[in-house]
Order: C-alpha cells, then sequence, then structure tokens
C-alpha cells in the first residue's frame, strides 16, 4: 500500500511533469475501477491519482524527494486530520469514490501543504479558501432490464440549501451589524500549530462571526440564522448500461452548498441492482438455467431464448446432459463504458417428469427394458430411472 509513489506510476525519480502525467494516464486507465476486474483496482487507482497530484506540484513534489515516502505519507495525515476538526466540509479525504468523476476531493492534503508551503515568513501568505460542500449520498434501485438498456431515473434528496429569505447569509439583509471583534471585520482568524514539519499557520473562518466579519442583531426567522433550510429536491440521474451492484454514480454540485463563494459538493447515488428471477449476473456475464425434456437432451433441439437483448436461437445437440452449459458470446450484460457485452451461460437442467400418463408409462418401461433393464414398474422404478441417468 506505501509504495513509493515514481514506483506506483512506474517513472524515474527524474521524470519531467509530462512523462509523469503521460504515466498517470496510462496507469489511471488501466486501473479504473469502472475498467478494472483486479481486486484492488480501486486501491491502485487511489494510489496512482495520490501519486501523480503530488509529483506534478512542484512543492509537493520538493518535499515529497525531501521527506522520503513515510515521512511525507504522515505529514500530510496530519494535516488532513487537524483541518478536519476545523471547518465544516471536514471530510475531504480521497474522495473518488468508484462510479463517477475523476475529480475527487482532495482538500486535506491541499490545506496542510499551502499552510506549510505558504505560511509563515510574511511572504506570500495564501488563505484558506471558503469550504466547498459536503458530498451527500442516496440510493437508487434498478432491475437488470434497466442495467442493461442503460436508464433515466428520479431520485429524491433532502439536502441542505441556502435559505432564499436571507440568501444564505442567517440574517435578514436589512438587519444593524457591527464588527466582529474576534477577527476585526476579516471574517478569517489565524492560528499558529507546532507539526512534527515545524511552525504551520493555519487561517480559517472566523468562529464568532463564521467568516461575515459582522455581527448581526437579527437572525432570519426562516432558517433559525443557519443559512441553509432543509429541501427536498428530485433530480434525473442518467445510469450507464451495465452498472454494477454497489457502484455508484456522481452528480457533480448536487451536494451540500458550501460556504458562501465555495462549491457545492456532489451527489453520490448508489445503485442497487435487484435480483432477476431467470437470470443471474456473474461480473459482465449473465447465467441462464433452462428447463428441457428428456426428449429434447437426448434428440436435441433448436430453442427459443428470451434473453435481455432480445430473442435469439439456441442448438441443443443430441445426447446433452443436465448440467451442461453452452456459451453464448455477447449476449451477456453491456460493459460499463467500454462497449461490448459480456457473455451468456446456458445451463440446460433436463426435467425428470413427475406424473406420467398410460401411454408414457408403457413408452418409458419398453424403453427401459429395451435397454437390457429389468424393470418393476413399482414405486422404486423412478428412484432407479433417475439413478441410472
Ligand atoms: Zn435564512
Ligand atoms: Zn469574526
Amino acid at each position: 500500500m506505501s509504495e513509493d509513489f515514481y514506483d506506483a506510476l512506474g517513472v524515474s525519480r527524474d521524470a519531467s511533469e509530462d512523462e509523469i502525467k503521460q504515466a498517470y494516464r496510462k496507469k489511471a486507465a488501466e486501473y479504473h475501477p469502472d475498467v478494472s476486474d483486479a481486486e484492488d483496482a480501486e486501491e491502485k487507482f487511489k494510489q496512482v491519482k495520490k501519486a501523480k497530484e503530488v509529483l506534478t506540484d512542484d512543492e509537493k513534489r520538493q518535499a515529497y524527494d525531501r521527506l522520503g515516502h513515510d515521512r511525507f505519507t504522515e505529514a500530510e495525515k496530519r494535516g488532513g486530520f487537524d483541518q478536519g476538526a476545523g471547518g465544516m466540509g471536514g471530510a475531504g479525504g480521497f474522495g473518488g469514490g468508484m462510479g463517477g468523476g475523476m475529480g475527487g476531493g482532495m482538500g486535506g492534503i491541499n490545506d496542510i501543504f499551502e499552510q506549510f508551503f505558504g505560511g509563515g515568513q510574511g511572504q506570500g501568505q495564501r488563505q484558506r479558501g471558503p469550504q466547498p460542500g459536503r458530498d451527500l449520498r442516496t440510493r437508487v434501485s434498478l432491475d437488470l432490464e434497466e442495467v442493461y438498456e442503460g436508464v433515466e431515473k428520479q431520485v429524491t434528496v433532502t439536502r441542505p440549501e441556502h435559505c432564499e429569505t436571507c440568501e444564505g447569509h442567517g440574517h435578514p439583509p436589512d438587519a444593524d451589524s457591527e464588527t466582529c471583534s474576534e477577527c476585526n471585520g476579516q471574517g478569517r482568524v489565524t492560528t499558529v500549530q507546532q507539526t512534527p514539519l515545524g511552525r504551520v499557520q493555519q487561517t480559517q473562518t472566523c468562529p464568532q462571526c463564521e467568516g461575515e466579519g459582522e455581527l448581526y442583531d437579527e437572525t432570519c426567522s426562516d432558517c433559525g440564522g443557519r443559512g441553509v433550510v432543509q429541501e427536498e429536491a428530485k433530480l434525473t440521474v442518467e445510469i450507464p448500461a451495465g452498472i454494477r451492484d454497489g457502484q455508484q454514480v456522481r452528480l457533480g454540485g448536487e451536494g451540500a452548498p458550501g460556504e458562501p463563494g465555495a462549491p457545492k459538493g456532489d451527489l453520490l447515488i448508489e445503485v442497487r441492482v435487484a435480483e432477476h428471477d431467470r437470470f443471474e449476473r456473474d461480473g459482465d456475464d449473465l447465467v441462464h438455467r433452462l428447463p428441457i425434456s428428456f426428449p429434447q437432451a437426448v434428440f436435441g433441439d433448436t430453442i427459443e431464448l428470451d434473453l435481455l437483448g432480445g430473442k435469439t436461437e439456441l442448438e441443443i445437440p443430441e445426447g446433452t446432459q443436465s448440467g451442461e452449459t453452452f456459451r453464448l458470446r455477447g449476449k451477456g450484460m453491456p460493459r460499463l463504458r467500454r462497449g461490448g457485452h459480456g457473455d451468456c451461460y446456458v445451463q440446460v437442467q433436463v426435467v425428470t417428469p413427475e406424473e406420467l400418463n398410460d401411454e408414457q408409462r408403457d413408452a418409458l418401461e419398453a424403453f427401459a427394458e429395451a435397454g437390457g433393464e429389468e424393470v418393476e414398474v413399482k414405486k422404486g422404478f423412478w428412484k432407479k430411472l433417475k439413478n441410472s441417468l
């Protein structure tokens, strides 16, 4: 897991930025969880993404080269946690998610390095911008037919929205105010922390005025001063064909609102695919259990199958055994974002008749005798016949 970033991307330590980006594109394409079936694909994908993120940023790369992998990772972790405790969008983390975009949030690591490299000696101090909104999550249920075709679904999500009455400020527009004493109207306060990397200067939203710079004598009655209200939103989401149970689709900018001036979070929609009564899914392949009669198994037959993609014919050869499987190439599920389809495996099951009329009984008795079997047509016969199959 803690593989060196250069090794992860397969580049030399003096690789140029272009070489790194190129290597990243190759690896990302290889490990993208939508594409790769490898068990650790998601982990690998995150790793190369992180490697590229660090190595294509001059400052971070310098720090990485200087500190080495473990100390760098440690420092970044601490930075991440410190930030997390601070403001609202805390859960920055290595988002990514499975379903959707390449643009996962990397809040924590950016922050600590901006503080570390930008902070301190009075020159070019960079401020931490307003925090973007949280990602929200919901689920949507599909049946296999919908997954086969790809489908648009409506989802309803209850999410915080900026209060329209006060435009998210938490007070009526005409409320009286005075300058916040905590931040002198700046909306931000700066604190200094000791970390393993030395002194880190941290600028954060003023806790007293919550970034407004002003304190107001009235709060908005619609949102109780919080600036947000819970609203129910109905959204349409495009579910790509071939998606699997448990995967997510990301709707950018449909999450919770951020601090004033910052972007919204995303909405992550987890897909649940219902079990099908005729098809079992195995990755992009389908398994279909097909009952056939004893004569069909003996003589062979052409059977019309009603598959998800339409009707198709299956040739059952003479002398087919129960449990035998036939592969129909390209008749499985669509491959997510890759084009093409998996296969459909049809497993035949020879059905033993449970009730026979007299004619059938005589014919079967004759059949058994013709094959040299001694038959006493009593209760034990059917058991014996089954055992001999
Ligand atoms: Zn309000
Ligand atoms: Zn303040």
